[in-house]
């Protein structure tokens, strides 16, 4: 599927390149090997499938074919050549609380027999919405399909809000499908990232970028009070993992209220910090909020929210306009089948003893893989955020976007995986990022640790 064997590696990371090339070779023909079922269904999902694949990201795995799923349960996968597979990609994070957590899938059971999808409120509606309130400190909510969708939203009810048309955002985000979040600063000049088809607009007119930890280009930035909102990850997870320095959030979310922007905070990642996410684990609330992917234990659904100050400015401007569509909200958002599944997650997965034990593992977890990092002496760090960790190709963790998309090599990533998967472990396909489910037992980490020393021993040899 993606990667190719005659792919070049990065000569800094201290792993010898021709090497590095043999292993993979070696590692695609024995996945292929092993799977003549993926192969099958690969081979005929090309006929009708754009890629062959539902969607499009799922060749990004770099397996020669596509990893066809039998069956997942927990911290399980087995696929459909019966090999089970330990699993630290838990669908990049929809799976945080395991695949198919009991209450979740009981709550949708009882729910689907009485109606998916109504375009009106059930009973679940004012409970979920005193249920977030009260574990992430904001005032009124509501829900979308996606986090991307969430985003979205919240950026137009924001720039409606204030009437101010430019957002910031930090460099090398991922907020999903949010066309106005797709600029990178290349050599310190904002670019629409080349990566995005079929955008027409000029992104970089209404969308600013500086890299994250730097207090004085974003105090830069919002100097002249035209940002409508910051959209930000509390810690950036998709460039690589990216940590706030420990005084960066307390100044920037002075300086953002001194400018009349909206801090907005996208957990839907960084809810691997606990039952409130990372803004209540470090004692910041944002005035807007989104939550996405695991909010509904995997069930597609988001949220967010607002501060009671900023929800009463985004109400006052829908009232004030004229009427019709919005552009805000899509049919099956809010549905019935949907409010039962958050509603399951936050009364019986959002809890502090849940995470408790997964925050312990992850810990767990990057102290074996420092250990082999130590032992081989590679110039490699591993980063903790909660419930997930990763491996980075830098001696020392990135502070700002750019710092991290220096340290990523795609192809020794996929190699890694490759090789980890072929040893029974999946890990998260875009970057070296591993997450722990309430599932994830000690032996499951020891498994992973125990491939990665045997897939850096080999890469060594
Ligand atoms: N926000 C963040 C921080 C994300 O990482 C992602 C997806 N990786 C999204 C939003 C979008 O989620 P979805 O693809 O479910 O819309």
């Amino acid at each position: 599927m993606s990667s190719s064997p005659e792919a070049v590696f990065r000569a800094d990371c201290g792993i010898d390149p021709g090497r590095a090339a043999r292993l993979l070779e070696r590692e695609r023909a024995q996945f292929v090997a092993r799977r003549p079922r993926s192969a099958a269904l690969t081979a005929a999902a090309m006929e009708r499938l754009l890629f062959g694949v539902p969607l499009h990201w799922m060749r990004d795995w770099g397996t020669p074919i596509a990893l066809h799923v039998a069956e997942a349960a927990g911290a399980r996968l087995v696929d459909v050549d019966g090999h089970v597979l330990v699993d630290f990609c838990l669908g990049d994070t929809g799976a945080m609380f395991g695949h198919t957590p009991a209450a979740v899938c009981r709550a949708l059971a009882h729910q689907a027999a009485r109606g998916m999808t109504a375009m009106l409120p059930g009973e679940d509606a004012a409970a979920v919405g005193r249920l977030l309130g009260e574990r992430f400190g904001l005032a009124r909510w509501q829900f979308s399909t996606t986090a991307s969708d969430a985003n979205r939203f919240v950026l137009r009810w924001l720039r409606a809000a204030t009437g101010r048309s430019r957002i910031l955002v930090f460099n090398g985000c991922y907020h999903g499908t949010v066309d106005d979040t797709f600029v990178d600063l290349i050599d310190g000049h904002p670019q629409q990232r080349a990566s995005l088809l079929g955008q027409v607009q000029d992104l970089t007119a209404h969308t600013v970028v500086v890299e994250f930890n730097d207090l004085e280009a974003l105090a830069d930035a919002l100097a002249r009070c035209d940002i409508a909102a910051v959209l930000a990850e509390p810690a950036m997870t998709n460039v690589g993992m990216v940590l706030p320095d420990a005084e960066f959030w307390p100044q920037a979310q002075a300086l953002i209220r001194a400018s009349g922007a909206a801090l907005v905070f996208d957990e839907t990642h960084t809810l691997s910090c606990g039952p409130g996410g990372y803004g209540q684990a470090a004692g910041i609330t944002p005035d807007a909020l989104v939550l996405g992917k695991a909010i509904g234990g995997g069930f597609p659904c988001a949220v967010y929210g607002f501060s009671e100050e900023w929800a009463e400015r985004v109400m006052r401007a829908k009232l004030a306009a004229a009427p019709g569509h919005s552009g805000i909200g899509t049919t099956l958002s809010g549905s019935l089948l949907a409010m039962a599944a958050i509603r399951a997650t936050l009364e019986q997965l959002l809890l502090p003893a849940v995470f408790a034990p997964m925050i312990a593992r992850a810990q767990d977890l990057a102290a074996g893989l420092r250990a082999t990092i130590a032992r081989q002496g590679l110039p490699w760090c591993v980063s903790v955020l909660g419930a997930r960790s990763e491996f980075q190709f830098s001696a020392h963790p990135p502070r700002n976007g750019s710092a991290a998309r220096a340290a990523q090599d795609d192809q020794l990533g996929h190699l890694i995986h490759l090789a980890l998967l072929n040893r029974g472990v999946l890990i998260t396909p875009f970057h070296n990022m591993m997450l722990v489910c309430p599932d994830t037992s000690a032996g499951d980490c020891t498994a992973l640790c125990g491939a990665f020393a045997q897939v850096i021993d080999e890469l060594l040899r």
